[in-house]
């Protein structure tokens, strides 16, 4: 599945880095040093799950755990198909909407966080409520309402849909506009347009991110800031590693879903930063031969949702079609866990106490 376009974006800002960027690894798979014009593989670092990631999966293990099957979860825990297919095959029954979910069961709140109306409906109908809404969107959460409280008007970048987006926006409906993309910064209507802050979606691109609130600062010159980035350090770090391997690269194969925001900005960074050509595909059976024509370095990275044994997968498909040899670009160290869900961490203490 290609993911096509030029990007128009300019400028950098990578931020939240928790070592240093640049340094040339190896892959520890047994492959031998790189020869100029071989066939070779640019393997990008970090890739694949983030913190928020690992903790929204590892909720839904341990609550099967504890709690046995069926544990409702209501969404797409993370956007990607093989962790869906994964979790349900252990028990999970994933659902639209908590209406769904038969009353006093155990229900899981994906990592896209939800507006308040949805914990309001969840206590309605009885439910045992798991939050493994990422924290860095709870802080997004935090930073709406707190702007929405001092009677600011607050332009929301992100993508129309999106299920974090609805999330957010939930947390003050009235006082939230949603802005997508550089464009639509230029026709946003406001009530007093010297009262206006901005937010934006966890998942989207740095430098197009930029470049929509210099456009909205053109219109809006009092318009605050937020108190700290909201574009997550997984999404930067992921495009930062992106813009080291696409400039060496004929072909940036990105595994991810293409339900998976972060996933398809990694795609448009790579255009944008010299791939010739750059797709997403959920797993190896997606590529294509053709793609391989002519192309003597592939750069392969994924998004924050994707397990490892799927890139695993394309190293191992790319190795078939004489890719053998991978290289490490390690741009970015990241160290970064969280805790598990308060609700989830009382019930494993309450079942080790008997
Ligand atoms: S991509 Fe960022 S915001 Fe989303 S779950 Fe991962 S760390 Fe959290």
């Amino acid at each position: 599945m290609s993911v096509g376009g030029a990007w128009e974006g300019g400028g950098t800002a990578v931020s939240a880095r928790t070592g240093p960027a640049g340094a040339r690894g190896t892959y520890d798979g047994g492959m031998t040093h790189t020869p100029a014009l071989a066939k070779r593989v640019l393997l990008a670092q970090p890739r694949g799950y983030c913190a928020g990631v690992e903790r929204a999966i590892d909720s839904v293990e341990k609550a099967l755990a504890i709690h046995g099957a069926p544990v409702y979860v209501r969404k797409q825990i993370v956007h990607n198909k093989h962790v869906v297919a994964d979790l349900e095959a252990k028990g999970a029954i994933f659902v639209e909407e908590t209406a769904e979910v038969p009353e006093g069961s155990i229900v899981v709140l994906s990592a896209h966080g939800v507006a308040p109306t949805v914990y309001a409906e969840a206590t309605q109908r009885n439910l045992r409520t798991i939050d493994a809404t990422c924290p860095l969107v709870t802080k997004v959460h935090h930073e709406a309402r707190r702007f929405s409280e001092q009677g600011l008007e607050i332009l929301l970048i992100g993508h129309a849909g999106h299920e974090e987006v609805v999330g957010t926006a939930g947390q003050a409906p009235e006082q939230v506009m949603l802005v997508d993309g550089p464009l639509e910064a230029a026709r946003v209507e406001v009530r007093d347009p010297s009262r206006v802050a901005w937010l934006s979606q966890t998942t989207l691109s740095v430098d197009e991110t930029l470049e929509t609130v210099h456009a909205l600062r053109e219109r809006f010159p009092n318009l605050m800031d937020p108190p700290s980035d909201d574009i997550c350090y997984a999404t930067q770090n992921r495009q930062a590693a992106v813009k080291q391997i696409a400039p060496a690269s004929d072909l940036v194969i990105v595994v991810g879903s293409r339900n998976s925001s972060n996933s398809v900005r990694l795609v448009e960074v790579a255009l944008e930063s010299g791939a010739k050509a750059s797709y997403l595909v959920d797993d190896a059976g997606e590529i294509d031969e053709a793609w391989l024509d002519s192309v003597t370095t592939i750069g392969l990275t994924s998004g924050a949702s994707v397990p490892d044994s799927l890139v695993l997968g394309v190293l191992d498909w790319l190795r078939g079609h004489g890719f053998d040899n991978v290289e490490e670009i390690d741009a970015v160290r990241e160290t970064l866990t969280f805790a598990l869900p308060p609700e989830l961490r009382r019930d494993i203490k309450e079942r080790a106490n008997g």
